[in-house]
């Protein structure tokens, strides 16, 4: 019986073995896949603002645009906006580079959350006129304080409002609530956009990674943003979660210890 019995759990051993192997090597296509989808976005995203700024100033310095005050205007206008663009670019993949090392330094403060919030929102003001989008900012309860990195903390609240404009329609409407909840500090961003389907609200935390299907595929990005808030919320003893209804929109729930 001894034979049988180490046959079995050998065969069993080794099915298990070739399961994972297989799952294995599917998961690495689809990385590979993903990687390189971000690398081509990425190669065109980088390769627009660099020959706009170039033909700009190819016109100003041979074909007469610098003795024409208007277009010599127009000219360095477009290359400043590309320009930032560019740098803004650059930063996140810096970022991400930064954390994927977990080179991130945080530099814990206490931070005033509604001061804070209503920082990055005044920051992003022009976003918002541009969308057409109305937003506002709610507290409810007393001790909304935290321990955290306030530059991070800042660029966490900016990456879900910015999400929130992005994948809306017509008129967005966000807003930011802050509340106290026990030991913990609530932050929730909500907003009336498109929505994720059921199956991705998880995923949607993991790098590279975007939704697939549906209005998602119009809207440009590379799948970093979230991965980077979520590292974030983690290396602040906090979690984050997100309740969503298909084409009616979206709330992104943070959780942080409160100080
Ligand atoms: P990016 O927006 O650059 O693709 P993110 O990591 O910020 O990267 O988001 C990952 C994916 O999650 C997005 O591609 C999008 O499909 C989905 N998503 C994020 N925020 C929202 C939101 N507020 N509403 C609907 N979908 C969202």
């Amino acid at each position: 019986r001894l034979p049988i019995i180490v046959g079995i759990l050998l065969l069993t051993f080794t099915t298990v073995s070739l399961v994972f192997l297989y799952r294995n090597l599917v998961q690495q296509r689809q990385i590979a896949v993903i990687k390189n989808e971000f690398i081509s976005n990425m190669t065109h995203e980088l390769k627009t603002p660099i020959s706009t700024v170039t033909v700009a100033v190819e016109a100003l310095r041979h074909f007469g645009a610098l003795d024409d005050r208007e277009r010599a205007k127009e000219y360095l206008d477009i290359s400043a906006l590309e320009l930032q663009r560019l740098s803004l670019l650059v930063d996140k993949v810096l970022k991400l580079s930064l954390f994927e090392n977990r080179q991130i330094e945080l530099k814990p403060e206490r931070i005033d959350l509604p001061a804070l919030a209503a920082e990055v929102m005044a920051s992003m003001k022009l976003s918002l006129e541009k969308a057409g989008a109305v937003a506002q900012l709610t507290c409810s309860g007393e001790g909304l304080f935290v321990l955290a990195d306030r530059m991070h903390l800042g660029s966490v609240i900016s990456n879900l409002l910015d999400n929130a404009i992005k994948y809306s329609r017509e008129r967005p409407m966000l807003s930011i609530h802050l509340a106290r909840e026990g030991q913990d500090v609530r932050i929730s961003v909500a907003d009336n956009g498109i929505g994720i389907p059921a199956a991705y609200r998880e995923k949607i935390f993991e790098k590279f990674f975007r939704v697939p299907s549906g209005d998602h595929h119009n809207i440009k990005g590379y799948g970093l943003g979230l991965s980077y808030v979520h590292h974030i919320i983690t290396r602040h003893e906090g979690h984050i979660t997100v309740e969503s209804k298909e084409g009616r929109g979206s709330t992104f729930t943070i959780q942080l210890p409160a100080a």
